[in-house]
């Protein structure tokens, strides 16, 4: 148990990856297409682009919705430093909402109170982040309430989550929202060594997030600017990057998303048990919604007690448990502390942080290897 989290590979991944290799195509070729199809039925969503990884994705996602250097992006400070950094790759301006203490995702009440304010002073967001922390959706009937009121688009930083639900329907739909992306990261729920997958049911945002996803590059003759000057030429119109993902990525993959739901249900027979064993320490287990259907990426637990987090920290590595903290705030971060953030200014955010473990939790994480885990946290705690 080195790592808090471990990719499950089964001899049928190894299968597909192995004739994807022995195909015609290494990138560029039909596993993309058919990943894409698969991940867009999966979810509900109506399109799919599949990207080298979530951050490239959630770029992608703010270059299609137009993000300007004179912009506003908002986002979680309890998230992984690319929810944030999107925005200054497009040179926008970033701001933090702090996070509520049950789930631990931003507070829609702090957000509304912010709006409200900025309203006043026309600094309203373009573009609001909302992260599905540890695979707990956010509060998107709401979100979605506050963004059609205040005008904002909404992405769904869903890299926790393939495999959750949100109001019985699965995460990643996009049904209040305009994008939401996906992480195949080996940490994460399922992977494709690295990978992500950007959703939407707006097929003009499918095509940009599509053409800048290779150079800005179109072959397509109806979108031709100039004379077509014969089957060699293309055009580039737009400046994009290289964020493909290859047909072997693609074929892991597929071979994965057959086996995310026993993943997922899997997470919760692990963190049940953890819940039940665990519930006599000096500790809060995470919150779980009676009504979604968290992926459980992550099982953080609060130390409440003497011992300091670091304490038990390190208690825990001593004993080889893979633990690990989620999430620094970005604020805090010296890049963003020279923008001028103060972590200060995100209470809970930094609070969470200062009490936060992330036990071991992933598929192939065994009874055994649990018990160790809860066995330890009660010697070093009681
Ligand atoms: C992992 C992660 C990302 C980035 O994913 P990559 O696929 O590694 O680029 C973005 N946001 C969150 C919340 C993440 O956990």
């Amino acid at each position: 148990m080195k790592r808090y989290a471990q990719q499950y590979i089964d001899e049928s991944d190894i299968l597909a990856v192995t004739q994807a290799l022995k195909s015609d195509f290494l990138t560029c070729g039909p596993l993309v297409e058919s990943f894409e199809k698969s991940i867009a039925e999966y979810t509900g969503a109506k399109y799919a682009v599949a990207v080298s990884n979530a951050t490239a994705g959630l770029h992608l996602a703010c270059l299609a919705l137009n993000l300007q250097p004179s912009d506003y992006l908002w986002t979680s400070p309890n998230t992984f430093v690319a929810s944030a950094n999107c925005a200054l790759y497009c040179g926008a301006k970033v701001d933090f909402i702090d996070i509520e203490l049950d789930t631990y995702n931003l507070s829609c009440t702090e957000l509304e109170k912010k709006l409200l304010q900025a309203s006043a002073n026309n600094s309203l967001p373009k573009v609001v982040v909302a992260v599905h922390f540890a695979g707990h959706p956010c509060d998107m009937k709401k979100l979605h309430q506050l963004a059609k009121t205040y005008g904002f688009y909404l992405i769904e930083d869903a890299s926790h989550a393939i495999g959750g639900q949100y109001d019985q329907q699965p995460i990643g739909n996009c049904q209040y929202s305009d994008f939401s992306i996906f992480s195949f990261h080996p940490v994460k729920i399922m992977t494709s060594g690295e990978g992500g997958v950007v959703l939407t049911n707006n097929k003009d945002l499918y095509e940009k997030v599509k053409l800048l996803r290779s150079h800005g590059v179109t072959r397509d003759r109806a979108a031709l600017e100039r004379p077509d000057e014969g089957p060699w030429y293309y055009e580039m119109n737009e400046l994009g990057f290289n964020y493909r993902i290859t047909e072997l990525q693609c074929a892991l993959g597929l071979s994965q998303l057959q086996k995310v739901d026993q993943f997922v249900k899997r997470r919760h027979e692990l963190a049940r048990y953890y819940d039940e064993h665990l519930q006599s320490l000096p500790l809060k287990t995470p919150f779980r919604h009676p009504d979604s259907y968290s992926a459980l990426h992550l099982y953080p637990i609060l130390i409440e007690q003497n011992k300091t987090r670091k304490q038990v920290f390190l208690e825990l590595q001593a004993k080889s448990i893979g633990v690990n903290v989620h999430y620094i705030p970005v604020p805090m971060q010296p890049f963003y502390r020279r923008m001028g953030f103060k972590v200060e200014n995100y209470p809970n955010a930094l609070a969470y942080y200062q009490k936060t473990i992330s036990l071991p939790l992933y598929y192939g994480l065994t009874e055994s290897e649990q018990d160790y885990v809860i066995h330890s946290l009660r010697e070093i705690l009681l």
